[in-house]
């Protein structure tokens, strides 16, 4: 990506059907969200998609209509319902192919844990052309960033404590450069006794101020 790519609105996707059901919160968009925040860069739409190709398709293409980032959270796994790369490949119309290091990675990870590696594995280890793997220290998902059309797509597993040190690492490497000098601070002011038009019309002066601000 160019060096002036300066993303300051994402999209947050979060992908599996068990987020869809009362047993599941999707943290991690609120965690990403944070995280998001501190690099400038505000939350334009967050959206929940079961782990459907059809819907999740159209949920990336809307995304990248919306915002110069779009984060996937989920659906990197080996199983036949993690469809996020296949998806993400297919709407971008990129072919996958195995990538070897990744490969011998998740091969290795097996044999040091003394455990017989399901073929199905290997689905992780493939890569759109053009996509930059992400290693995970936790896992044997790798992320993936991919650079289409002044769009990132930023595809991240779905367990937190992998998705977590990923994005991290992130933070200090590849947003460093793209990431613009605005931060989004928040500062909450509890105030009791007064109504709520009435704090609002107190407030008026302050909105006034900032609306002419381009603020991200
Ligand atoms: P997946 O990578 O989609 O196979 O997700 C693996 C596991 O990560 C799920 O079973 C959840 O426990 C967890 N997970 C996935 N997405 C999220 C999310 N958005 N927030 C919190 N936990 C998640
Ligand atoms: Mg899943």
């Amino acid at each position: 990506m160019s060096p002036s790519w300066k993303p300051t609105r994402a999209v947050i996707i979060a992908v599996g059907s068990e987020l869809l059901t009362p047993e599941r919160v999707d943290t991690n968009s609120l965690w990403l969200t944070a995280k998001l925040n501190e690099l400038g860069i505000a939350v334009a739409q967050k959206t929940i998609v079961g782990d459907n190709r059809a819907e999740l398709a159209a949920a990336i293409r809307y995304a990248m209509q919306q915002a110069e980032l779009v984060v996937t959270t989920g659906g990197l796994g080996p199983t036949e319902d993690d469809i996020t790369r296949e998806t993400v490949a297919s709407v971008l119309g990129l072919p996958l192919r195995e990538d070897e290091k990744i490969a011998t990675m998740i091969r290795s990870r097996f044999k040091s844990r003394g455990i017989e590696m399901p073929g199905n594995n290997l689905r992780q280890a493939h890569v759109p052309r053009g996509a930059v793997a992400l290693a995970n220290q936790r896992g044997t998902a790798p992320g993936l960033w991919i650079e289409h059309e002044g769009v990132v797509l930023l595809l991240l597993p779905g367990p937190p404590r992998e998705i977590r040190p990923m994005f991290n690492t992130l933070v200090s490497t590849r947003f460093l450069e793209f990431t613009s000098s605005k931060r989004i601070f928040r500062r909450v002011l509890a105030i009791t006794g007064r109504t709520e038009s009435a704090v609002d019309e107190a407030a008026q002066p302050v909105y006034l101020r900032w609306k002419s601000k381009n603020l991200p």
